[in-house]
């Protein structure tokens, strides 16, 4: 059952008008220095350096609050730093399943939950925790920045200002990924640049919200709380993977990656979901393990776009009992699969959930 979709947080809703937002600090770029081996993330620094940025502080108010928005409210927020702060390349899933058990050990202390974090594999973390975090009533947001704190021109302020003012102002209760001047939907997003501050994008959904000189929601595309209460899943299958198809591919090299112990494929396949049906060797491997009860999903290694069986080369793909992943992201797609298979199901009822949305990761209804 759902509530009627979220709303802004207006001064005098609540008893006062202070948002309390935890912060968790992970690591990345944001909070690095340059040391002799280059950019690493330094125990104990981001907090300090949070500390002294007066823009982060109103003097008047107890510590690590910041002074009123234009709606009158201010945000008190705590930092949680882990330790050792990490560069999120390092990121595994058991650092998943913490990021998620730390939520759900907060959520009645805090309105919102912002989470610093590494760029590179920001986009996985967010799919990840939107899967992990089931029944969410409140924002957790993910943010960080391409150049460190400690440099004189950076993103890093701008961008935790804004996920800080977005988490503390209005109840979107998903887990977003905030970066640039955009709250994109967590499990719709990818790092689309590498150099650029402009780095991250959801490409088969437009922003939730943009802020400029106002904030604008789209609370058409938001989704709705459910009502029963948060459930935190930390359980995920580590027996999942991502193939990226390229021409002249081999049986062997597929059939080496789908051998156990793997459970779950993410094939990212081209255009419109066409992989090679020119001979069926390939195509006979998919079939053998999707028997086994491997389950394959198929998503597009294009940027945009769903998959779809417009072309015999996509139907054949179909056939060889692939799953089509319409419009989701590999990273979404993947997390998905670690979760669902996380979860005891059968390959079958993997399958069937695999191609539903859960959580606004792919769009059930697309016009072939
Ligand atoms: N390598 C860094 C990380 O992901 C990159 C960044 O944060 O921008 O932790």
């Amino acid at each position: 059952m759902r509530l009627p979709p979220g709303g802004v947080l207006r001064s005098g809703a609540m008893a006062e008008p202070v948002s309390r937002v935890m912060v968790l600090y992970t690591g990345g770029t944001i909070g690095m220095k340059k040391g002799p081996r280059g950019f690493e993330p330094i125990e104990g620094w981001f907090a300090d350096k949070i500390a002294q940025q007066p823009q982060l502080h109103d003097p008047t108010q107890p510590r690590f609050t910041t002074y009123p928005s234009r709606s009158n409210r201010r945000i008190r927020y705590d930092i949680e730093p882990y330790s050792p702060p990490l560069d999120s390349a390092n990121l595994a899933l058991a650092d998943w399943a913490r990021f998620a058990g730390d939520v759900g050990r907060f959520y009645d202390d805090y309105d919102a939950f912002v989470i610093v974090h590494g760029t590179d594999t920001m986009a996985y973390t967010a799919s990840a925790l939107s899967f992990m975090l089931a029944g969410l009533t409140k924002p957790v947001i993910l943010t960080g920045a391409q150049i460190p704190l400690e440099q004189l021109r950076n993103d890093a302020l701008d961008n935790l200002l804004g996920a800080l003012g977005i988490a503390g102002h209005y109840r979107i209760p998903e887990v977003g990924l905030y970066f640039h001047h955009k709250l994109l939907r967590g499990c719709r997003s990818t790092k689309v640049d590498a150099a650029g501050l402009d780095a991250f994008d959801s490409p088969n959904l437009p922003p939730l919200a943009e802020v400029g000189i106002d904030v604008e929601v789209r609370w058409n595309l938001v989704r709705s709380p459910e009502l029963g209460g948060l459930q935190v899943h930390t359980q995920l299958s580590p027996h999942v993977a991502a193939l990226r198809l390229y021409p002249g591919i081999t049986r062997a090299i597929l059939e080496n990656f789908l051998r156990p112990p793997l459970e779950g494929l993410v094939l990212e396949t081209f255009g419109s979901g066409n992989a090679p049906d020119r001979d069926d060797d390939l195509l006979g491997v998919l079939r053998e393990a999707s028997e086994r009860g491997v389950v394959i999903v198929n998503v597009t290694q294009c940027l945009k776009g769903h998959v779809r069986a417009s072309y015999a080369a996509g139907r054949a793909v179909l056939d060889a009992g692939v799953v089509p992943g319409a419009d989701m992201t590999p990273e979404a797609a993947l997390a998905k699969l670690a979760f669902l298979l996380g979860q005891g199901l059968s390959p079958d009822e993997v399958r069937a959930l695999a191609g539903r949305s859960l959580r606004g990761e792919l769009s059930e209804e697309i016009e072939d």
